[in-house]
């Protein structure tokens, strides 16, 4: 006798071997825009599916027959999905048993998951009340982007309940967390849940940034998320540069980086250090080094500090301000990021002996500067025009918008 679990055994062999089959690269963009949303569908109806099990599982105490503290540690464990993500599947799952006709909707795929699970807020918030309008609101959900849904369910649990609504929000506010980790290969890993409220300003401030992004440079090839990791990275900087940081043990809180007088002039291999502990490339030491505070630290044979001398600016600010009035902004070819967003570039980089003097200088944003240094382009001035030269040798010259040095 067929048994349920052997004709989802089977109908999983049948469903993988067809998505196997499929040639993503052999469709035409016809039948990739039908088929992805075609998936989509069916990904929700397996989650439908999968989420009844959920409840079901819960329901039974199932995680204890595995010793388990709970279903979404089961889930977690079992399912190999984050505790974040495993915690929300438990809670929709024994929400839809109490939501029938969202949970048909959802198993005959009228309703996405993103859907389902707005749904579900919902019904936590005023479970009393939910059943008397579930129809209404799965007929009106249907339509709507979530974006809509979510708006159109806002306003609906503030006329039942303003108070409920409040108690939802500050849970919600103590959810909120951020966290940045070591992750593989060097990179960081930033994770975390925001509450809307929390996120709004860095939503906003990001999306202006991204913005003013997009406007001052033609030429500008990374990903939008990409420009999210930069435009944050951007602000943290404005913020440490900022007038109003407040200061700690006396300073205002700030990136050092030790490195070696000889690596840095490149005479002799190695490498720099911040002060927790990341290795530095000397060309990127090199980068930091051309707009920085630099102070000198003299160092006895077993690394004991003997001497350490003053922070000094490299480009001290009267010469900023001149270099400001004279560049106006990123140098570089068709970029056009304003001033607070450069950095002062010396062509000939001080530590090989460069001036530190308005000929010597140009300003570049920071993406741009970052090129300079870790892209190996080659900066020439020649009286008021300054060429970029990128490594394969494609020449960009820029004059100077105001010739006065
Ligand atoms: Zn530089
Ligand atoms: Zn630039």
């Amino acid at each position: 006798m067929e048994t349920n679990i052997d004709n989802l055994a089977e109908a999983i062999r049948g469903l993988t071997d067809a998505i196997r089959e499929l040639d993503a690269e052999g469709m035409s963009v016809d039948e990739l825009a039908e088929g992805i949303p075609a998936l989509t569908v069916l990904m929700d109806r397996a989650e439908a599916a999968r989420l009844g099990m959920v409840g079901e599982f819960d329901r039974r105490g199932g995680a204890d027959v595995t010793a388990h503290t709970s279903t979404t540690s089961w889930l977690k464990d079992r399912c190999d999905i984050s505790g974040s993500t495993a915690r929300e599947k438990v809670r929709v799952a024994r929400a839809l048993r109490l939501m029938p006709l969202t949970e048909a909707a959802f198993g005959d795929g009228r309703l996405g998951y993103s859907h389902v699970r707005e749904l579900t807020r919902c019904h936590s918030a005023h479970p009393d009340v939910f059943g008397d309008h579930e129809e209404t609101l799965v007929d009106v959900a249907g339509p709507l982007s979530v974006r809509d849904l979510r708006r159109a369910l806002d306003h609906w649990r503030q006329t039942l309940d303003g108070p409920g609504v409040l108690d939802e929000l500050e849970e919600q506010h103590g959810r909120r967390r951020l966290w940045l980790s070591e992750a593989f290969e060097g990179m960081i890993r930033m994770d975390g849940d925001i509450d809307p409220d929390t996120a709004e300003p860095i939503r906003v401030a990001l999306d202006a940034i991204c913005d003013r992004d997009a406007r001052a440079s033609t030429d500008d090839h990374r990903t939008q998320s990409q420009k999210r990791a930069d435009a944050l990275s951007e602000i943290c900087r404005q913020w440490l540069d900022g007038a109003d940081t407040p200061q700690i043990g006396g300073e205002r809180p700030h990136l050092d980086v030790l490195v070696d007088v000889d690596v840095l002039s490149g005479w002799t291999a190695g490498a720099g250090e911040t002060t927790g502990g990341r290795v530095v490339h000397p060309e990127v030491a090199r980068r930091l080094a051309c707009d920085a505070s630099v102070s000198r630290i003299v160092l006895a044979g077993d690394s004991e500090p003997l001497d350490v001398g003053r922070r000094t600016r490299v480009v001290p600010a009267g010469m900023r301000r001149a270099l400001v009035a004279r560049d106006r902004g990123c140098r570089f070819p068709g970029c056009d990021r304003p001033p607070r967003w450069c950095d002062a570039h010396h062509i000939i980089h001080w530590i090989r002996n460069g001036p530190t003097s308005l000929y010597n200088l140009v300003l570049l944003c920071r993406r741009h500067h970052r090129i300079v240094h870790e892209g190996r382009w080659q900066v020439l001035r020649d009286q008021g025009d300054i060429t970029f030269i990128y490594p394969n040798g494609i020449e960009h010259t820029n004059s100077d918008r105001l010739i006065s040095m």
